[in-house]
C-alpha cells in the first residue's frame, strides 16, 4: 500500500478543492481522501508538489510505426520479431510521457494484440483493433486489411473477433499518408459498411472509422458505427461539417476523435509538410494553420451539441506525431478555444467511456486501476504542465524512466 498526495488533483472530470491523498494498494486505487488525510502508519506517502490527475489515454496510436516517414508502411513489411520490438519501443514511449493507455487502430499480423497479452509490467494497457479493414489499393492497405466485397468483410470482421480484437476500425474515406487514395471521397459503398458495422455489433464489437471526407463522415454515420477518427470534413469547397450532421452524431452518442497534435518542431525540421497532406489542402485553398483553425471552429460547434471528443494523436502515423506527445493534443484543444477541464476530460474519463473502459481507468476512483499520472506545475491553470510528467504509474506499477 502507498499513498500519493499533491496539492492540486485532477479525478479524469473535475479538480478536487484542496488536493487530495489517493491510497493505491495491489494495482488499485483504495481511497481517494483529503490532502490532509492521516493515512495507515504503514502506508508510506508520497508528497508532490504538482498536479496528480489519472493516467491519459492516446485513443489512436499505432503502436508498430517508429514515425518514421514511411514507417507505418515499412511496419507492413517486417518480420514478427522486429515488429514487436517497434510495439515496445513505442508504448514506452507513451508511458513515460503519462500514458497509461493505447487504443491500436492500425495494427499488422495482429502483433500488437500479441503484446497486449504478454502482460507487460510497466507498459500501457492496449486496446486493439488489429489490422484496419480497408478496399484493394485502400488507405493503409499495406497493413493486410484488405476486403472486396460483402462477404470478404463479413467474414474479416468475424475473424477478427476470432482473434480477439477489442474493436473494428475501417477506412471510410482515403488518407494523407496513402499515394492513390482520396481523403474525399469514400472507400466503400454503404450497404457494404453496413454490412460491415452489423457484423462487427452481431459479435458485440464496436467500430470506429477513419473519414477525413464529409462524405465518409455521412457514410459512417448512415452505417451506424460508435466512433469516427479524424472528422476532418473535407469536401471541394473548404472543411465544412453542417449542423444536421453533427445533430446527427450528438443523437447517435457517436464519440469523435479529431487526432489533433503535432509536434510543430518536428514538422519545422522536414523539408515540407508531407506531400499528400499539402496536396489535399492545396486543393481546397487551405494550408496547415488555416485548416486547423478550420477544423477547431467545427469541434467547438461539435461540444456545444454534447458530442463527446476524444483524445488521440494517430501517433506512429507520421514524423510529426510520434509516441508520446498526447499532452499537445489536448493543449490543441485549449488553444481552440476548450477549458482545461474539457480538454484534459477528453483524454481521461471521456476517452475511456469511448474505448469501453470507463469501469476500468479514467478516472480516480476507488475501485479503479491505480493508472495515476503526476505532473510539475498547477495544471488547473498550466495546460503545459502536462508535458512535465513526474511519476506515471499503470496498474500501480511505476514506469521506468528511459
Ligand atoms: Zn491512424
Amino acid at each position: 500500500m502507498r499513498g500519493l498526495r499533491a496539492p492540486t488533483v485532477f479525478n479524469g472530470e473535475r479538480f478536487l478543492p484542496g488536493g487530495a491523498t489517493v491510497i493505491v494498494a495491489d494495482g488499485v486505487i483504495k481511497g481517494v481522501e483529503s490532502a490532509a488525510y492521516a493515512v495507515p502508519d504503514h502506508c508510506p506517502v508520497t508528497a508532490f508538489g504538482g498536479t496528480m490527475l489519472p493516467g491519459l489515454f492516446d485513443a489512436h496510436v499505432h503502436l508498430v510505426s517508429d514515425s518514421s516517414l514511411g514507417g507505418l508502411e515499412r511496419a507492413g513489411a517486417l518480420d514478427a520479431e522486429a515488429v514487436d520490438e517497434i510495439i515496445v519501443q513505442s508504448l514506452r514511449q507513451q508511458a513515460v510521457s503519462g500514458v497509461t493507455t493505447v487504443r491500436d487502430l492500425g495494427d499488422v499480423g495482429y502483433r500488437t494484440l500479441a503484446v497486449r497479452d504478454s502482460s507487460r509490467v510497466g507498459l500501457p494497457r492496449i486496446r486493439a483493433a488489429g489490422p484496419p479493414l480497408t478496399v484493394p489499393d485502400g488507405h493503409c492497405h499495406y497493413l493486410g486489411g484488405v476486403v472486396d466485397g460483402p462477404r470478404a468483410i463479413r467474414a474479416a470482421v468475424l475473424d477478427h473477433e476470432q482473434r480477439g480484437v477489442d474493436v473494428i476500425k475501417v477506412m471510410a474515406s482515403g488518407g494523407m499518408t496513402t499515394v492513390g487514395t482520396d481523403p474525399f471521397g469514400v472507400q466503400f459503398d454503404g450497404a457494404e459498411l453496413r454490412a460491415l458495422v452489423d457484423t462487427a455489433h452481431g459479435v458485440g464489437l464496436p467500430v470506429v472509422a477513419h473519414a477525413h471526407s464529409l462524405a465518409g463522415i455521412r457514410q459512417a454515420l448512415a452505417a451506424g458505427v460508435d466512433g469516427i477518427e479524424h472528422f476532418t470534413g473535407l469536401t471541394e469547397t473548404g472543411i465544412r461539417v453542417p449542423d444536421d450532421v453533427l445533430d446527427d452524431v450528438a443523437a447517435a452518442g457517436v464519440a469523435v476523435n479529431p487526432t489533433l497534435g503535432f509536434d510543430s518542431g518536428l514538422f519545422a525540421s522536414m523539408p515540407a509538410p508531407p506531400q499528400a497532406l499539402s496536396a489535399s489542402l492545396k486543393r481546397i485553398g487551405l494550408d496547415l494553420e488555416t485548416a486547423q483553425a478550420a477544423r477547431l471552429a467545427v469541434l467547438r460547434r461539435a461540444h456545444s451539441r454534447g458530442i463527446q471528443l476524444v483524445t488521440g494523436v494517430d501517433a506512429g502515423a507520421a514524423p510529426a506525431k510520434p509516441h508520446g506527445i498526447v499532452s499537445l493534443a489536448v493543449a490543441a484543444l485549449t488553444e481552440g478555444g476548450f477549458s482545461i477541464v474539457d480538454a484534459v476530460t477528453s483524454a481521461t474519463a471521456v476517452a475511456a467511456r469511448a474505448c469501453h473502459l470507463g469501469d476500468v481507468t479514467g478516472r480516480l476512483e476507488p475501485g479503479l486501476d491505480a493508472d495515476i499520472l503526476v505532473v510539475d506545475g498547477n495544471l488547473a491553470n498550466d495546460i503545459t504542465a502536462l508535458q512535465r510528467p513526474v511519476e506515471v504509474l499503470i496498474r500501480g506499477d511505476p514506469v521506468a524512466p528511459q
